[in-house]
């Protein structure tokens, strides 16, 4: 039974969003998983907390993510 990659969140996953944080930056790093999603801006370092559905209707890719056992995602 194979787990759609869009609904998988891992910690240490970086992401783009579909919308750009205001600061320029559009890639995050996962801090947290569970109910709710914790993620970093790499651009400037804001801390934003998102349900899980808010993140994953946010997320547009997955940039990188440690320890894939697909072996990730080429761009
Ligand atoms: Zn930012």
């Amino acid at each position: 039974m194979a787990v759609p990659m869009d609904l998988s969140v891992m910690i240490g996953d970086v992401v783009r969003t579909r919308k750009p944080h205001p600061c320029g930056g559009d890639e995050w790093t996962v801090l947290r998983t569970g109910a709710d999603i914790r993620i970093r801006c790499n651009t400037c370092g804001r801390l934003v907390l998102l349900d899980r559905e808010s993140f994953l209707k946010r997320r547009k890719a997955l940039v990188s993510r440690p320890d894939a056992p697909q072996g990730g995602r080429a761009p």
